[in-house]
């Protein structure tokens, strides 16, 4: 399912079409693909947001079987099951990537954006770049886990939180679900914003001590929220939330609008941080799927056709999906 120009998603701009299976060059493999998440990314490359290479195979939520080794290839064997996230490559040698931060790397490539990603039955990536999956998910299980899990991860590691704290989480989509079960499994008091009651009944079911509307005071303040919404409304609101010194942040890499002006004395002094989070490194995939086995965290999945890519994405659009989506590949 092709992206070949920018569009709302609304106008169903992926296509179908047969391309030649690709070679896996040196140290690369090639992956038969049967699951691919779908993410809030997509939607903000298919409609401008980000500035995918277009045409592009969009998905970066990848779980399949390496099927043909590149030469020097040692790290995987035929048939091996892996994951590929959003990191597609990195430099390896600036000064990002030398101090682990290879998120921020200025040659940073994701999958799914700069390189063609899963939505296909076929795709290719470096060995480096492809993670082994824990065999306690099934494929399905575990392609949301390789970003929703994965940021999801490095957004809890980057609010600080300790055992015994206050979280927020606003929004309750793919990646939200999959953090609370860290967090709570942490040891961590959650309250979930959501002005979905499906998705407000889910997040006590998943262990939320309150779930309430973004308007409504949650019991406590919060020392520490997680913004998953693709609106700039929410950042006052979580801020107005906060306990003095707690930390805000963003989990996404686009908001749809603005975030609106702000009164700094009410919402922003006594200390409080806002942080967002860029992209994932390889150590933030490898910690989080062996966090996830041991829990586990057992993602809720809809799974959707290959060929419905359009319409699944108009669903995650409209809040509509419950727990993650996830698209199959035919045979
Ligand atoms: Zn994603
Ligand atoms: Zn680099």
């Amino acid at each position: 399912m092709i992206l070949n120009s920018i569009s709302p998603i609304e106008k169903e701009p992926l296509h179908w079409v047969d391309l030649p299976t690709p070679i896996p060059g040196p140290k690369e493999i090639l992956v038969k693909v049967s699951a691919c998440g779908i993410c809030h990314t997509e939607l903000d490359e298919i409609e401008g947001r980000l500035q995918p290479d277009l045409p592009i195979i969009l998905g970066h939520e990848i779980v399949g079987r390496v099927e043909v080794l590149g030469c020097g290839v040692t790290k995987f064997a035929q048939g091996d099951r892996v994951g590929i996230a959003w990191i597609h490559s990195a430099c390896g040698g600036c000064q990002f990537c030398n101090e682990g931060n290879e998120n921020l790397c200025r040659e940073f490539k994701g999958t799914g954006c700069h390189a063609h990603g899963g939505y296909a039955q076929y795709t290719v990536v470096s060995e480096d770049f492809a993670y082994p999956i824990p065999q306690r998910f099934s494929d399905s299980e575990a392609a949301p886990l390789l970003c929703a899990g994965a940021i999801g991860y490095r957004d809890l590691r980057l609010s600080g939180i300790k055992r015994g704290q206050t979280l927020g989480l606003f929004g309750f989509g793919a990646s939200a679900h999959i953090v609370i079960q860290m967090a709570t499994y942490l040891g961590c008091e959650v309250f979930v914003f959501t002005r979905s009651e499906e998705h407000r009944n889910l997040a006590g079911k998943l262990g939320a001590s309150w779930a309430g509307s973004p308007e409504d005071e949650a019991p406590k303040k919060l020392l520490c929220a997680i913004d998953f919404t693709p609106v700039g409304e929410t950042v006052p609101i979580a801020l107005r939330a906060l306990e003095k010194g707690g930390r805000l942040v963003m989990a996404v890499i686009r908001k749809r609008n603005p975030i609106p002006s702000m009164e700094y004395a009410q919402l922003l002094w006594d200390e409080k941080e806002i942080k967002s989070v860029a992209n994932i490194t390889r150590k933030d995939a490898h910690e989080f799927l062996s966090l996830a086995a041991e829990i586990p965290i057992i993602p809720e999945v809809q799974e959707f056709r290959l060929a419905e890519a359009n319409q699944a994405l108009i669903l995650l659009k409209q809040g509509k999906i419950q727990g993650a989506g996830v698209l199959r590949m035919p045979d």
